[in-house]
C-alpha cells in the first residue's frame, strides 16, 4: 500500500495529504510567519510601539489586560493574562532595555493563541485549558527607549531583586508575590559572541536553570527547570544543531531568576544570542515563538516530568567569545621589522536617531596569536601584508557625488577613505552614509597612516605584493576577486 502510494505521488503528483503532519516544533516553525506581529520588524521598537498591541486586546474576552505599574520615567507596564488552567506561568521580557527578542515573540505567541481553525486548535486548547499565562512584555520601557541595558536610574534590574529600589523591580517582585506562579520564564538576550562550549558554533539560544544557593543545590523546583530545558533544547536542536548553550549557574543572590527559584517558582532563563546573517534576530524570534509554545504545551500536559534532568548538563556551556571577523597570519612591517599576527575584529552597534537606528563601529579588539578562538568570518591572510588604506583625493558634497564612486574600483586602488566636503557635507544624511561601504572622514579628520594595531579602526588593506587582495572597511572584509557588497557597513569618523 505504502509503495503504491509513493508510486501514485510520483506519477500523478498527488498532494501529500495522506502524510503525517510534521512534529509540533516543525509545524510551529513553518507557520510562524502567519502569526508574526507585522508591526514589529526590527529590534529598536519602543514603548509607544507596543501600546496599540496591548490596548487592542482590551476588547478580547480571551485576554485580561491590567496595568501593573509604571517605570521610573512614568511609562506604563502592562500584563496580559490568557488561559484558565491550574498551572500558572509568568513570562516577562526585556528587563534589560536592549534585549527585545522575546518581546517580539510574545506578541507573535499572543497572535497565535488568539487564532483558530488553522490546524492548531488542539494545541491551543491544551495550553489554554491547563495553564494560565501572565505575560509582562518590556519590563524596562525606559531602557528600551534609549536601547540600553539599565533602567532610567542606571540600575541593572536583574541585580535589584532584593534591594528593590527600581519601580520596575518592585512590580516584578509584587507580581511574584501575588500570583505565586508555578513557572517563570525570564526572557533575555545575550551577547551574540558566545560559542557553544569550545566549538566555533555561535550560540543562538541559551538556557539557565538558575541556582537558588551557592552550592547550586537541586530541589524539586529547580529540577523542573532542568527538565523543561531538556525538552526545549531537544526541540531547538532540530533547527540549530550545536547552537544551544547553557549559562553559568553560579548563584547570583541579587538576580531575579535566582530569587524566583528561591521563592518557589520553577524558573527558566532564556537568552537569545546570535545567528549569522540575522542581525535583527528575526530567526531567533521565530525560535523563541516555537520554543516557548512547546514549553507551554509540555507544562500543560505534564510531559516534561518524564525528562531526565541530568541531560541538562549535556548542553554545552556558553564558551569563549567569538569574534565577528578573524584575520589569520597577516604580515606586519613596522620599524623595519617584519612579524606575523592574527587580528580579532568586532563590529559594535552604536545607537543614533534617538536609539531608533544604529551603525556599526568595527575595531581591532584582539591582536597576536588567536589560534584558540574562532571568528564568525575568517580570512586566511598568510602571505598577505597589512597596509593602511589611502584617502580618495576628492571630497564629496552630496549623495550624488558618492554615486560616481565605485567601491570596487577604489578599493582596488587602495582607497578606503572618502572625505566629506566642508560645505554641504554637513547636511549629508548620515543615515545614508552608514548604508555605504567607505570609511568617511569629516572635515579636518585624517586617518591612521600606519598599519592597524590593537584598538585601531578595522579599516585597512591586505595586499600581496602590490595587489590589493582584501579591502577591510569598518570591520567588513571585501574580497576583491569575488567582490560583493551588502548594505549598512559605512562609518563616519
Ligand atoms: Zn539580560
Amino acid at each position: 500500500m505504502k509503495y503504491l502510494l509513493t508510486l501514485l505521488i510520483i506519477i500523478f503528483e498527488v498532494p501529500l495529504i495522506f502524510s503525517q503532519p510534521g512534529d509540533l516544533a516543525e509545524r510551529l516553525m513553518n507557520s510562524h510567519e502567519k502569526y508574526k506581529e507585522s508591526s514589529i520588524k526590527n529590534r529598536r521598537f519602543k514603548h509607544k510601539d507596543i501600546q496599540p498591541l496591548i490596548t487592542k486586546r482590551r476588547s478580547n474576552n480571551a485576554c485580561e489586560i491590567s496595568k501593573v505599574g509604571e517605570s521610573f520615567e512614568g511609562r506604563s507596564i502592562s500584563m496580559i493574562k490568557v488561559g484558565k488552567g491550574r498551572h500558572t506561568i509568568m513570562a516577562w521580557s526585556q528587563m534589560h532595555g536592549d534585549e527585545p527578542t522575546a518581546t517580539m515573540a510574545t506578541f507573535d505567541i499572543l497572535n497565535f493563541l488568539e487564532a483558530k481553525g488553522d490546524g492548531f486548535d488542539k494545541l491551543r486548547k491544551t495550553i489554554l485549558d491547563s495553564t494560565t499565562i501572565y505575560f509582562v512584555p518590556m519590563l524596562n520601557p525606559d531602557g528600551a527607549e534609549k536601547y540600553q541595558r539599565r533602567n532610567a536610574q542606571g540600575f541593572d534590574l536583574n541585580r535589584d531583586a532584593i534591594f528593590l529600589q527600581a519601580p520596575e523591580s518592585k512590580i516584578l517582585k509584587e507580581l511574584q508575590n501575588s500570583i505565586k506562579p508555578e513557572f517563570g520564564f525570564n526572557l533575555h538576550d545575550q551577547s551574540p559572541r558566545y560559542s557553544a562550549g569550545r566549538s566555533g558554533n555561535k550560540v543562538a539560544v541559551s538556557f539557565l536553570a538558575t541556582a537558588y544557593d551557592y552550592p547550586r543545590s537541586i530541589n524539586s523546583v529547580r529540577e523542573k527547570s532542568m527538565q523543561l530545558i531538556v525538552k526545549m533544547n531537544r526541540d531547538l536542536q532540530k533547527f540549530i544543531p550545536g547552537k544551544v548553550g547553557r549559562y553559568s549557574d553560579d548563584h547570583e543572590p541579587r538576580g531575579f531568576g535566582d530569587n524566583f527559584q528561591k521563592w518557589g517558582t520553577t524558573l527558566i532563563l532564556v537568552e537569545s544570542g546570535g545567528y549569522a546573517g540575522d542581525p535583527e534576530k528575526q530567526y531567533i524570534r521565530k525560535l523563541n515563538f516555537m520554543s516557548l509554545l512547546t514549553a507551554f504545551e509540555t507544562i500543560a500536559d505534564g510531559s516534561y516530568s518524564k525528562e531526565n534532568k541530568d541531560k541538562y548538563e549535556d548542553i554545552p556551556q556558553n564558551g569563549r567569545a567569538l569574534f565577528d571577523l578573524i584575520i589569520r597570519g597577516a604580515t606586519v612591517n613596522k620599524d623595519n621589522k617584519s612579524y606575523r599576527t592574527d587580528l580579532g575584529i568586532n563590529r559594535t552597534e552604536v545607537n543614533y536617531a534617538n536609539a531608533s537606528k544604529f551603525f556599526f563601529s568595527g575595531r581591532v579588539e584582539e591582536y597576536g596569536d588567536l589560534s584558540t578562538v574562532f571568528g564568525t568570518e575568517e580570512i586566511d591572510a598568510s602571505g598577505l601584508t597589512l597596509t593602511a588604506g589611502k584617502v580618495y583625493p576628492t571630497a564629496i558634497n552630496s549623495i550624488q557625488d558618492l554615486k560616481t564612486l565605485s567601491p570596487k574600483d577604489l578599493f582596488k586602488q587602495g582607497y578606503l577613505y572618502v572625505k566629506l566636503g566642508s560645505g554641504d557635507a554637513s547636511r549629508l544624511p548620515f543615515g545614508s552614509l552608514y548604508e555605504q561601504h567607505f570609511h568617511f572622514l569629516k572635515p579636518g579628520k585624517s586617518p591612521v597612516t600606519k598599519s592597524p594595531e590593537l584598538g585601531s579602526a578595522g579599516t585597512f588593506l591586505l595586499k600581496k605584493g602590490n595587489i590589493v587582495k582584501y579591502a577591510v572597511v569598518n570591520g567588513y572584509a571585501y574580497d576583491l576577486e569575488k567582490f560583493k557588497t551588502s548594505t549598512g557597513n559605512g562609518f563616519i569618523e
